[in-house]
């Protein structure tokens, strides 16, 4: 039995002329409506002004929370932080604020948490910007695809005009080294996996003849896409803290999987276990006697199975139906030689 959801898509992590990006919030809000988002959720560096100016809450078909991006006194240490209305104090360490967001039972998510550079080919100006030790409890959500970062990784001195010319076809997986650790961590304790587009369109100049926004917002916004899978319609007689709430519990919670649009419109994507009336959507954990995984695809794809870290099954399906032992699942879909949706992680604990 296919669950049945209400499915919002959106993208997480945007940057205004609040700090580093390109566009105001009412070209940002425009560019996400005509993509055909149902949220969007902004995150300036250490400023909580498209807040505090109003723009959190519904702009006609599309939700908007503001946030903001925390960084520590190095730079380091991003975290993205939705829900609070008021910025923390700058001088918090990053073990200060990853608890203060907890304890305001906001949402926090570690950005970008192992970028790296090659240090030999890499565009100088631009160092990367890693967490390097992620072991706090509190850290729930990390990106485990950053468009921006990723970007950023692959570019070099060499390939930078090809790159900002086709920004979407540079990242085509989320970094190994990332679902990694990921999947590591969720055999002990859940951590969710979001996807995210670190959208700036920053301005170059390209062979000091024209001037191109790279990264564009309309363009980000139709690549990292994060979807929810809701019980109940988001309804705009509610108040916006607790729509906020609703979606933030969602990706706390796990019920969610990335997708990039590049390679097709992944709504519709369905992964759960199955055992007579028993079901476990992504992001729970239970006891499982027969434990049957199931995946509707909305596309045939070439899925890949990974029980507790490893490469369990693979092969082309549009639908999977298979029988499983107690493990850690995610499911991964490509499409061509590109990934295309991530779901989150489903844990089937033996029956005693
Ligand atoms: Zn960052
Ligand atoms: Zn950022």
């Amino acid at each position: 039995m296919r669950p049945d959801f209400r499915e919002y898509i959106g993208c997480i992590h945007g940057h205004s002329i609040y700090s580093d990006g390109s566009g105001t919030y009412p070209e940002i809000i425009k560019a996400a409506q005509e993509a055909g988002l149902d949220f969007l959720l902004m995150s300036d560096h250490m400023t909580l002004r498209g807040r505090d100016e109003g723009y959190t809450g519904w702009h006609d078909n599309l939700f908007v929370s503001v946030g903001y991006e925390i960084n520590d006194r190095d730079d380091l240490h991003h975290y993205l932080a939705f829900g609070l209305e008021e910025t923390l104090p700058e001088n918090y360490t990053p073990e200060q604020y990853i608890k203060a967001v907890k304890a305001k039972n906001a949402l926090g998510v570690a950005a970008h948490p192992f970028e790296q550079r090659d240090k030999k080919k890499s565009v100088p100006g631009f160092p990367p910007i890693p967490w390097g030790n992620l072991d706090y409890p509190e850290i729930e959500t990390i990106e485990i695809w950053n468009m921006m970062s990723h970007w950023l990784e692959l570019t070099t001195i060499r390939n930078k005009y090809w790159n900002a010319v086709h920004p979407r076809s540079v990242s085509t997986f989320p970094p190994r080294q990332l679902l990694k650790w990921w999947d590591k961590a969720n055999l002990g304790r859940k951590v969710t996996g979001i996807g995210s587009v670190d959208v700036h369109a920053m301005k170059i100049t390209i062979f000091g003849l024209f001037t191109k926004a790279i990264f564009d917002y309309k363009i980000m916004f139709k690549s990292i896409r994060t979807h929810l899978l809701c019980d109940a319609e988001l309804l705009k007689t509610t108040d916006n803290s607790t729509t906020e709430s609703t979606i933030f519990k969602l990706i706390r919670d796990g019920r969610t999987f990335v997708s990039n649009y590049r390679w097709g419109d992944a709504r519709g994507f369905r992964f759960w276990a199955e055992d007579g009336d028993r079901l476990l959507q992504m992001g729970e954990s239970g006891e499982m006697h027969r434990p049957v995984l199931k995946a509707v695809l909305p596309k045939k794809g070439h899925c890949r199975i990974i029980r507790n870290g490893e490469l369990f099954r693979k092969g082309p399906a549009s639908e999977i139906d298979l029988q499983v032992t107690p493990g850690v699942y995610r499911l991964e879909v490509l499409k061509g030689k590109h990934g295309w949706i991530y779901s989150n992680h489903i844990k089937i604990l033996g029956d005693k």
